[in-house]
């Protein structure tokens, strides 16, 4: 059997070799490692494939949601509401620019920001709601963009964990997450459904001047080389990760066609356990699967973890601690909050290793084994 990993790059790369070798050695040869050709024609199809007017490429997800932030023009103290069972990075860009974080529950199937949690949390100083797409499943878009509307605030969607993921509006009109909001942020972590194998991330939006105006911000302040009309800041994607981009692109519905295939065998070992909840996807949502996330009941999560990493299977808790419990935040009160939800969550979620290149051994393997603790 070959070795468990939470992700495997390694034999994805196999795979794909001669073709990913190819087009770095072209970058390598063309010399134009920056903003080369690759990285405008990787715009163009990832825009294509998600079905939005502006993708703005730029150097991580954290970057894609700062700049996001500083186009739409949020001055300190502005309140941004966001999940706080996220990963820092959706946060931490608030705080940075001086915004006030304002954290709100999630829903305890889904994961996903909670509606009446998010109404509740609106005050006049809101400006800005930023819903995570968190493991690989939408957030209940339509409700958080009817919220944005009744109260004009913008949403910028997180869409770091969900790249490819489709919501279907209640009048049946699909879009892909990212593509929703005022603007939509991703991530090509190696890790995240569609990784490059550096760093890199991007920036969607239908609106035209908005798509200028973030390009602009992208690139130091400038349209015009020297000539610079706003603080920005410098966040590119190499040449290099565009042209790895470029072919995993293709093949990223494949790669979430597989995730799903690794979830469906979890799900089916998993099905009717009184001590696990497999994952519940929402009827308006598909799932990526960027991660499987059982939520154990009375399980000792310690002792599952290491009883499989004794067997080599890593798992992972996805978060431990969240937001509002970080030490980044404590001079901001943020310790006044109560998110029962958030931290019963934080308590019992465990992550299964997912990715394109598990097969039938390694799953039957992971699921006897962990039914294995749970049932002793
Ligand atoms: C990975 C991730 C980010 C940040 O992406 P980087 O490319 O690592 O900066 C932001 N939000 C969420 C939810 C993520 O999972």
């Amino acid at each position: 059997m070959r070795p468990i990993q939470m992700v495997d790059l390694k034999t994805q790369y196999q795979k794909i070799k001669p073709e990913i070798d190819k087009a770095v050695i072209d970058v390598l040869e063309s010399s134009a490692f920056i903003n080369g050709k690759p990285v405008q024609e990787f715009a163009i199809a990832l825009a294509t494939y998600l079905g939005v007017k502006h993708v703005i490429p730029c150097a991580n997800g954290t970057d894609a949601l700062q700049i996001s932030m500083m186009a739409l023009d949020l001055q300190p103290g502005d309140e941004v509401i966001t999940p706080s069972f996220t990963y820092i990075a959706t946060t931490e860009v608030v705080a940075l620019l001086r915004l006030t974080p304002v954290f709100v529950e999630v829903d305890a199937k889904t994961f996903c920001m909670d509606i009446e949690s998010l109404r509740k949390a609106i005050t006049p100083k809101t400006k800005a709601i930023v819903p995570v797409h968190l493991y690989g499943q939408a957030a209940n878009i339509e409700a958080i963009l009817q919220v944005a509307k009744e109260h004009n605030l913008y949403v910028i969607e997180d869409n770091a964990q969900a790249i490819g993921c489709n919501y279907t509006f209640s009048d049946g009109t699909v879009k892909k997450t990212g593509t929703m909001g005022t603007v939509g942020c991703t991530s090509f972590f190696p890790s995240k459904n569609l990784g490059c194998y550096g760093d890199g991330g991007a920036i969607c939006t239908n609106d035209d001047a908005l798509a200028h105006k973030l390009r602009m911000i992208a690139n130091h302040g400038q349209q015009r080389r020297y000539y610079h009309e706003i603080v920005g800041c410098n966040s590119r994607l190499d040449t290099i990760q565009a042209a790895v981009l470029n072919i995993k692109l293709k093949d990223l519905d494949n790669y979430i066609a597989a995730r799903n295939k690794a979830a469906d065998f979890y799900n089916t070992a998993f099905a009717d356990h009184p001590k696990i909840t497999t994952p519940y996807i929402a009827p308006y949502t598909n799932h990526v699967f960027h991660q499987y996330t059982l939520l154990l009941e009375g399980v000792d999560r310690n002792g599952l973890n290491e009883y499989l990493a004794g067997k080599n299977i890593p798992s992972m808790i996805y978060y431990p601690v969240p937001g509002h419990r970080q030490e980044m935040f404590a001079g901001i009160g943020v310790d006044s909050y109560h998110l029962p939800v958030t931290d019963w969550l934080t308590e019992r979620v465990i992550s299964l290793p997912i990715h394109t290149e598990l097969d039938d051994e390694q799953l039957n393997y992971i699921t006897s084994s962990l039914l294995e603790y749970i049932n002793q």
